[in-house]
């Protein structure tokens, strides 16, 4: 269809019918990221096959500043969004015209940095007569999990630990989900991030952490694991954080030539407690497949932790590659794709706004229900 057929037709007809009539084949999903310091653009077929991916960082920018800075990243977000949309259709060999549909992280996250993807994302959707819908940046992170194959059945147990969250997930659809458990401080990168703050080794700490841990020894420093109840699927990480803290300060003359063991001893106490809790929860719910996302899911102690304990118990692990756990355009494309199946019509109310907080959150362990995501 041209483009001008398509704007006659978007006229004449709601954007949603477009979507209906293409029967949800060959459908391409333009997915736009901007929630908090990367400028992402994707182009997703029928939300399993990834044309392309773009992922322009703002790491280098915030180093200086230990951590992101919201203002800078709504400016860098604004500078960036139409030269990486436009790479990722032209890496994707499509021109903008033959873009289905568009899905746009709506929340968690930084205001300011989501409200320039939502908003670009909407006015593409609405100048091209294509529907739109927003997508929810958690759902997208399980969806990063659909973008290889194999991948799991539903239901399945997925463990999202990411800079901003780390919770436990009973999926049940596409659209549905529980949230079991979550943390009630800081995140698992997060504590990741200010250890290795504390260590004097910058920012983002994850993958340097890891890199560090891979020559210590782990068992040299015994550092807490907070499970909590150990029945239940809530994380702590601040006492974890603070005993590395303590630990500095006792070991000040001499922890820099310890950094490697420092490193090892929080990454398995962090890994600890992140596989006992993802493997309580496939029990409790007698499911036999997990899923790993998020940023932290990159970490190769943890998907071996957890592919080893798995293993034992016949369960089948999922984890996307890398370059997909942390934040990125393809994962939301995916989500969006199921989504705007899912909601027809009610996709793409062009009133709607983006949000800062997590909308699916722990839900009553009696309840059956699940949550839209
Ligand atoms: P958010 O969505 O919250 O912005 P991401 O999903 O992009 O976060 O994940 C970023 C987080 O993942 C950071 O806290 C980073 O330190 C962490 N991370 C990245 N790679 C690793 C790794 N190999 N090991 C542990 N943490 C990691
Ligand atoms: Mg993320």
């Amino acid at each position: 269809m041209s483009r001008d057929q398509r704007m006659d037709f978007g006229q004449r007809c709601p954007a949603f019918l477009y979507f209906i009539g293409k029967c949800f084949f060959d459908m391409k999903i333009l997915g736009i990221e901007s929630s908090c310091d990367e400028t992402a653009a994707a182009v997703v077929e029928d939300g399993v096959t990834t044309l392309s991916a773009v992922v322009s960082s703002q790491v280098e920018m915030h180093r200086p500043y230990g951590g992101v800075v919201p203002e800078l990243a709504s400016r860098k977000h604004l500078e960036m969004i139409v030269p990486v949309v436009s790479q990722a259709l032209h890496a994707a060999g499509i021109d903008k015209n033959q873009v289905d549909g568009v899905a746009v992280t709506q929340g968690p996250g930084l205001i300011g940095a989501l409200l320039v993807g939502f908003c670009f994302g909407k006015a593409f959707a609405y100048a091209s007569g294509i529907p739109w819908i927003g997508v929810d940046h958690l759902g997208g992170h399980i969806h990063s999990v659909f973008l290889t194959s194999p991948s799991p059945e539903f239901p399945f147990i997925a463990l999202l630990a990411s800079g901003g969250h780390t919770s436990i997930y009973y999926v049940i659809s596409h659209t549905n989900a529980q949230c079991l458990g979550q943390t009630v401080d800081d995140a698992a990168g997060e504590a990741f991030d200010k250890v290795a703050k504390m260590l004097g080794l910058g920012y983002p700490g994850g993958k340097v952490i890891a890199d560090l841990a891979a020559t210590g020894d782990p068992d040299r420093i015994p550092f807490p694991r907070s499970f909590l109840d150990k029945n239940a699927f809530d994380f702590s990480f601040s006492g974890l954080k603070s005993a590395v803290h303590r630990y500095i300060q006792t070991h000040s003359n001499d922890y820099k030539d310890q950094i490697n063991d420092i490193a090892a001893g929080f990454q398995d106490a962090v890994v600890d407690v992140l596989t006992y809790k993802v493997m309580r929860a496939a029990s409790a719910k007698d499911c036999r497949q997990i899923a790993l996302v998020g940023g932290v899911a990159a970490n190769q102690r943890l998907r071996e932790r957890v592919r080893s304990h798995a293993q034992k118990s016949g369960i089948a692990v999922f984890a996307p590659p890398p370059d997909l756990c942390g934040d990125n355009a393809a994962m939301i494309a995916a989500a969006g794709y199921h989504y705007l199946n899912a909601r027809g019509e009610r996709a793409g109310d062009l009133n709607a706004d983006v949000y800062s907080r997590a909308t699916y959150t722990k839900v009553n362990s009696s309840s059956s229900a699940g949550i839209a995501i």
